[in-house]
């Protein structure tokens, strides 16, 4: 029976390319790509010449239905997205629920993904954590999706637009509070790769006083609440602390 492949794509640096990667996709009978112009681009670099079409989740029925025809066929597809893993915050989780549900089987293609880099260089404890892909983009919303990981024990990994960034950091800030470690890894791969741990408060004022931290790809990543404690009362002991330390002799 035929194969769908997912295979990861690199997330900026082209030299993250796997091997295999490049074989499969030379090899299928087609691809199917979130921007096909886009893929061109990695297509042209790595001599592949596979007929590329379109597929988001949203594509109607009928893209699904005419790529699940093809494997039906006996023909390889391959499923790629612009950058990184497929259906991690990208497209591809009906096509692959189809393709299961119809008996095919689905190879994946293991590569770059943003969010396993960022956490693998962060700092952060890495042995659990909640991966949030992108926050809403308004405001309210927002919050309230935040406000529901206030106790979050794991480390918590987003995705963000370079342009909503500072307004997201400061949303974390109250409710996380001011003192709790996050990263910005931004650019990750490529030329301006920036990688910056610090407290909340510092990261916001850090990111917002220099415009280059504002521009690119990036993953925020936030520590869990310390277990068995809630973020406010622990700053709140943290303040009385240091009052009394400060009347010590
Ligand atoms: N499928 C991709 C993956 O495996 O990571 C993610 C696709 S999602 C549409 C795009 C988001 O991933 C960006 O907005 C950014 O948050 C993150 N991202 C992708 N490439 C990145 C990079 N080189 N450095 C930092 N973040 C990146």
């Amino acid at each position: 029976k035929a194969v769908l492949y997912v295979v990861a794509t690199p997330i900026g640096n082209l030299a993250d390319m796997v091997p295999r990667a490049v074989e499969i996709l030379q090899c299928a009978d087609l691809v199917a790509a979130e921007d096909t112009r886009h893929s061109q681009r990695l297509f042209s670099h790595f001599d592949i010449d596979t007929p590329l079409v379109a597929y988001h989740d949203h594509s109607d029925d009928q893209r699904t239905a005419r790529l699940l025809e093809k494997l039906e066929a006996g023909q390889t597809v391959a499923l790629i997205s612009d950058a990184g893993t497929p259906l991690i915050s990208d497209p591809g989780y009906r096509l692959v629920r189809e393709a299961r549900e119809r008996g095919f089987q689905v190879v994946p293609i293991p590569g770059a993904c943003a969010f396993v880099a960022a956490l693998s260089a962060a700092g952060l404890p890495s042995d659990r954590f909640s991966f949030e892909g992108f926050l809403p983009a308004k405001s309210q919303a927002r919050e309230k999706a935040l406000a529901k990981l206030a106790a979050e024990e794991r480390t918590m990994i987003f995705y963000e637009a370079p342009h909503r960034v500072v307004d997201t950091l400061e949303a974390m800030r109250g409710v996380f509070g001011s003192e709790r470690e996050a990263v910005i890894a931004r650019e990750l791969s490529k030329a301006f790769e920036t990688i910056r741990l610090m407290p909340l408060a510092a990261l916001v004022d850090w990111v917002r006083a220099d415009r280059n931290q504002q521009r690119g790809e990036i993953v925020l990543l936030v520590r869990g609440a310390e277990t068995g404690k809630d973020s406010e009362l622990d700053e709140e002991s943290r303040r009385v602390m240091q009052i009394l330390m400060a009347e010590l002799p």
